[in-house]
């Protein structure tokens, strides 16, 4: 068993509705989640011209393979709605589920990346794994994750929501 977060993502419809829906379907397929960090309210990255996000992050112990896991948030996401086909890079989406890191582990393949390569360049990344891991530290970049948070450039949005 691995620890794993994931990054739930939404910026279409009801996205509080839609990242709850994620976690069932998570539960349900993966495995039961340890421990949600809190709902944030992201200003787009990337791709600036589009509404705001709501983000969450997940923390869990996994049984699957990284490429099972990744395949599984895919078929999640797709359950959910997400269009892939009219998806530019960064576009809008009913649901994103990134893997953001699983225990030490890194993977460098065209499939999967893990740490997620962006994680150390967007708040909306950091500030929810701190919450989780407050004590985790990068194995590639081998710095903490506050550390990596306080050398970010990102000055992105990202506020916490009561709900
Ligand atoms: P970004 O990855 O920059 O956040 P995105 O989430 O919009 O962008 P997607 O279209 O959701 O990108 O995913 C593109 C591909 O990224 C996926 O098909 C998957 O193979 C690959 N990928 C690589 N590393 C990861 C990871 N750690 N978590 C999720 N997908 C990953
Ligand atoms: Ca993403
Ligand atoms: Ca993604």
């Amino acid at each position: 068993m691995e620890s794993a977060v994931l990054l739930l993502g939404s910026n279409i419809g009801d996205k509080a509705a839609n990242i709850h829906q994620a976690i069932q379907l998570i539960q349900k397929n993966i495995g039961k989640i340890s421990q949600t960090s809190s709902m944030y309210e992201s200003e787009p990255w990337g791709n600036q011209d589009q509404d705001s996000f709501y983000n969450q992050a997940v923390l869990l112990q996994i049984k699957e393979t990284p490429e099972q896991l990744l395949a599984k948030c895919q078929a999640i996401e797709l359950e959910l709605g997400r269009d892939r086909k009219a998806a530019q890079k960064w576009a809008a989406r009913t649901i994103d589920i990134d893997i953001l890191i699983i225990g030490s582990k890194i993977i460098n393949t065209p499939n999967l990346k893990v740490p997620h390569p962006e994680l150390q360049n967007r708040n909306f990344a950091l500030i929810p794994l701190m919450e989780l891991l407050p004590e985790y530290e990068h194995p590639v970049l081998n710095k903490p994750i506050d550390e990596l948070y306080f050398d970010s450039n990102d000055e992105l949005e990202v506020l916490k929501l009561e709900i």
